[in-house]
């Protein structure tokens, strides 16, 4: 394993690995920067083909999580843990319990929440060993909870303001949005589409997801190796990330790709090549920033649920400013994000 070589490395400030034998806990914590306040992230639970996948994985997404907390104008820096599904993982309690003291003897430099695999049990779990931890149970008349509801009401903000910008049309009624992985973000995501009257289409590699889906939302299935390239207004990656790449943007139907999933760009040339297909590109860090929205006024306690969904509707302007930048500059959107929130992070480093 060679992290500083790994290309999604970045200049990150520190990266811990995490072993112990009793438990058979096997994690990797990456905090990219903590200029902007403590780097706060996910975890992901995730049965990856090798350690090195894991540390790469681990880097792109902390990285992308200083973006993505700059952006939504955070007191928080990047950072990001993999907890590794080894054979070793038996996803006990003490297991968490000792990935909590992990992420306690980093004395607040990271701050750790849900991502894929997690679940509120599991971060109370977590937090019976540090006070580092977010998206616990809500207290009465605070933000707090699963974040992933207040992910899909911020994608759902974006996507209306994608159709805005790129169909000129002011709802979703009557549109086709394809989800891919209709999970905790891809699920909330559709009762928000739903309601607005969007139609469905939906793929997961867990059949009883699809089921739940259809039946509470009147979606249509799709099969799995479909969903990216069916007919549609708009494609909405909700699973894991590399959904776009050199192979499937000639693919694409829609002519809108937002959605939830983390790196949902294979390459930053992926961006280029969707911007040269005509198609507008929700940058995914600022689009599925309402869960982090959520993390961060339930830690720092400053906010309450109706103040957090103000917060998190405000992703739908930043968006229409990035697809404005971009349309006058002539860069893709990812790189103009990608400008802005470095701009926000150095200015704050001066
Ligand atoms: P989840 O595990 O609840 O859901 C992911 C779903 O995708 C699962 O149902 C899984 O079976 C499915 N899936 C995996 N690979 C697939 C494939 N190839 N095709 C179709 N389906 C596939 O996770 P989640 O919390 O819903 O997160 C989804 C994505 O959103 C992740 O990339 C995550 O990093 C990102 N995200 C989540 C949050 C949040 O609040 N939970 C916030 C920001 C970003």
């Amino acid at each position: 394993m060679a992290a500083f070589e790994d290309s999604a490395f970045d200049d990150h400030e520190r990266v811990v690995f995490c072993h112990d034998t009793q438990t058979g806990l096997t994690a990797i914590i990456a905090i990219h920067s903590t200029v902007l306040g403590p780097a706060a992230g996910g975890t992901r639970l995730w049965a990856y083909e090798s350690d090195d996948a894991a540390l790469h994985d681990v880097l792109r997404l902390s990285n992308a999580m200083s973006y993505k907390n700059a952006m939504a104008g955070l007191k928080f820096g990047g950072g990001k843990a993999v907890i590794l599904k080894t054979p070793d993982f038996d996803g006990s309690e003490a297991l968490y319990e000792k990935y909590g003291e992990f992420v306690d003897q980093l004395n607040g430099d990271y701050v750790t929440a849900e991502d894929v695999g997690m679940s509120v049990e599991i971060m109370e779990t977590i937090a019976r060993k540090t006070r580092y931890v977010s998206g616990l149970s809500r207290k009465e008349g605070q933000a707090g909870g699963d974040p992933s509801p207040k992910t899909s009401y911020g994608i759902f903000k974006g996507i209306e303001a994608a159709v805005a910008f790129q169909l000129d049309r002011d709802s979703v009624a009557d549109l086709t949005v394809a989800i891919q992985g209709v999970g905790n973000v891809g699920y909330h995501l559709c009762r928000f589409l739903s309601e607005a009257g969007a139609n469905l289409l939906v793929a997961d590699i867990d059949q009883a997801r699809v089921k739940r889906a259809c039946d509470e939302f009147g979606a249509t299935a799709v099969e799995q190796d479909e969903i990216v390239s069916c007919q549609s207004d708009i494609l909405a990656p909700c699973a894991l990330g590399a959904t776009i790449n050199a192979r499937s943007v000639p693919e694409l139907k829609a002519t809108i790709v937002a959605g939830g999933a983390n790196n949902q760009l294979e390459t930053k040339e992926d961006g280029q090549r969707l911007s040269d297909a005509g198609i507008l590109y929700a940058p995914d860090y600022v689009i599925n920033g309402g869960g982090i929205i959520n993390v961060a006024s339930e830690y720092y306690g400053d906010a309450d649920d109706d103040e957090v969904m103000r917060r998190v509707a405000d992703i739908g302007p930043r968006l229409t400013g990035i697809f404005e930048t971009a349309r006058h500059s002539g860069k893709p959107t990812n790189v103009v994000a990608d400008e802005m929130s470095r701009k926000l992070i150095e200015s704050a480093a001066q």
